[in-house]
């Protein structure tokens, strides 16, 4: 077993910091509400009516976490500014549409309580999975974690729930093999990183490519003794179903199988929907749900069906409604009859690339 210090530390903290989550048939949600409450008012009462905040006022981003943008009178799309000062989380926007004066510029603030909550949910359900009090499960929980790295918060995430998941995985339980499949549309660079050189934990993740955060090139395939154990499949804007579908069928199904994982767990974002405001995709709730059994079927194969999903972004609430929907039918086993994968596919080009980035550590058909 190996493990880093920092995700030692990371572990304990978050031990000791598990909160009362709310568990219910193998589903776990962060109780942001108090937190929330805060940060929704102040960010309400900054709105102006020339400003539309997107994000501020939904529900399942309440944290902040979905406002990444904001759209001013001028209907110019434009990022808010995100700093993280060791202890809370601030976003800046403008009041006045851009470029605006340093003194109309609102800060919000969010406590790291929230971010606290969603891991402690995240290894709390891999307690539950681990002591076969559950089958599998899927963690509903925000902040999203996947860009953090294990010295500071980024992308909207401050602690990575599925590094940390993965970590406390290999230290508490002596896991030697956890795959992690990230299908956010942004690439995981906070996972990757804090697992090149560990064979313990297999990242593959499908992503687009060039995109935020920059990282996730094919030949990015780990370092030391983690070399091969790193697998980015990464996508030009606008792939759908049947290129998403190839590339699990065709690369990550056999690469995880000859990795034979003890469990499997699943970034599950959910901003490569084509109803996503961000994302660029054109992915379905047919193929969350056709990506999820695919990896169902590899955790019953050799993980004694141990499978736990993650909720990472996403940024349309109707998207990850009905796509969490979807991956919960497939995990509880009451997902129906899959249609076909859709044809043609304009994958096969990056497959075959990664197929050859990968083929000295894999083995394909
Ligand atoms: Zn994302």
């Amino acid at each position: 077993m190996r493990s880093t210090g920092r995700l030692r530390r990371y572990v304990r903290a978050a031990v000791l910091i598990v909160p009362a989550v709310a568990v219910a048939a193998g589903v776990m949600t962060s109780a942001a509400a108090s937190d929330s409450s805060v940060t929704s008012t102040v960010a309400q009462q900054a709105v102006t009516p020339a400003d539309q905040f997107l994000g501020v006022s939904c529900p399942a981003d309440r944290f902040c976490m979905g406002v990444g943008w904001y759209i001013p009178a001028d209907g110019v799309k434009r990022p808010l500014a995100e700093t993280w000062d060791g202890s809370a989380w601030h976003i800046t926007f403008p009041l006045a549409p851009s470029p605006a004066p340093a003194s109309v510029l609102q800060t919000v603030s969010c406590t790291s309580r929230t971010a606290c909550l969603a891991v402690g949910g995240v290894l709390t359900l891999l307690d539950g999975v681990m002591a076969g009090r559950l089958r599998n499960g899927f963690a509903l929980v925000r902040p999203p974690g996947h860009h953090a790295e294990p010295e500071r918060a980024m992308g909207f995430c401050l602690f990575n729930n599925v590094a940390i998941g993965a970590a406390y995985l290999r230290a508490r339980y002596h896991l030697e093999r956890i795959l992690v499949v990230d299908w956010d549309v942004h690439h995981g660079n906070g996972t990757q990183h804090a697992f090149a050189r560990d064979p313990g934990v297999l990242y593959v993740s499908t992503h687009r490519y060039p995109f935020y955060p920059g990282t996730g090139a094919l030949d990015e395939v780990g370092d030391a003794d983690g070399a091969g154990y790193t697998v980015n499949i990464p996508f030009p804007g606008g792939v759908g179903d049947a290129e998403y579908l190839e590339a699990f069928h065709t690369v990550i199904e056999p690469i995880a199988l000859q990795y034979a994982p003890q469990l499997v767990l699943i970034s599950a974002g959910f901003d490569p929907h084509r109803r996503d405001p961000l994302g660029g995709m054109r992915v379905t709730e047919a193929g969350f749900a056709a990506m999820a059994r695919s990896l169902i079927d590899v955790a019953e194969r050799v993980a004694a069906g141990r499978c736990v999903a993650v909720l990472e972004g996403g940024y349309d609430l109707n998207a990850i409604r009905n796509s969490a929907a979807v991956v919960l039918d497939e995990l509880s086993g009451a997902g129906g009859p899959l249609p076909p994968p859709p044809a043609p596919s304009c994958a096969r080009p990056i497959l075959d690339a990664v197929r050859a980035a990968q083929r000295h550590f894999w083995k394909f058909v």
